[in-house]
């Protein structure tokens, strides 16, 4: 959703599957975004150097050019939000996406409503730079980013380790976006962490013994395995 006086946001949609590309392009259009539209890999890049997209809507399996080397070669000059089509079961394209610097996925067949969610959680980022968000809201909690604390909706307000304070945080910050492992660990520990996978199992496991209503089925703070993790409000 676009303020009325604010420049409209560019997406380019990149989908060999005619039926899709036009579902993608109507419900985009609808929402006020601008859309541009390549067919295959080659096509993708030569309209992203002309037309600078804020967003990158990319499928995977790309005639002439594949879309994950598309995705590595937009990363050398955009950092533009990329978000990737994948078909279910295809775990190591997922993967391979988020290490060439895709920053979220759908896996197809996929609801307008996800789709859309995700790339509000995509472009609310670059926004988030400039502004300071102040709460997060969930149906189970509130997060205060400027008090630094959290109140469950019975009012209590749980203690949370400075370890926990800060993987909310970050988690809140960027809701709605998957957050790799590797973020996540360099965001709360430091740069030169990023295979502790475990340190996130656990520290995790104590956030949410905290503030999720059944921590054996969280419903904010969501595990994405092998990927990382997605904050839900
Ligand atoms: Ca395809």
């Amino acid at each position: 959703m676009t303020a009325p006086n604010e420049k409209p946001m560019k997406v380019l949609v990149v989908e060999d599957e005619p039926h899709l590309r036009k579902t993608l392009r109507l419900n985009l259009i609808a929402r006020h975004y601008v859309v541009e539209e390549a067919t295959d890999g080659e096509e993708a890049l030569a309209r992203a150097a002309i037309s600078k997209p804020d967003l990158l809507l990319i499928d995977l399996g790309l005639p002439k050019l594949d879309g994950l080397d598309v995705i590595a070669a937009f990363r050398l000059w955009s950092s533009a939000p990329v978000l990737v089509l994948t078909a279910r079961g295809s775990e190591a394209d997922k993967v391979a996406a988020l290490d060439l610097g895709a920053d979220d996925y759908v896996t197809k067949p996929f609801g307008i409503d996800e789709l859309f969610a995700r790339i509000r959680a995509l472009t609310r980022r670059s926004l988030d730079a400039a502004t300071t968000l102040a709460r997060v809201v969930t149906a189970s909690f509130i997060v205060d980013l400027v008090k630094g604390h959290v109140t469950l909706t019975g009012g209590s307000r749980p203690h949370l380790t400075p370890i926990e304070w800060r993987l909310l945080d970050h988690l809140a910050r960027n809701s709605g976006r998957l957050v790799a492992q590797r973020e996540l660990l360099q965001a709360v520990w430091g740069p030169e962490y990023g295979t502790e996978a475990n340190y996130l199992r656990v520290h995790l496991g104590h956030l949410r013994a905290k503030v999720e209503i059944d921590p054996s089925r969280p419903r904010h703070i969501v595990t994405e395995p092998g990927l990382g993790y997605r904050f839900l409000p």
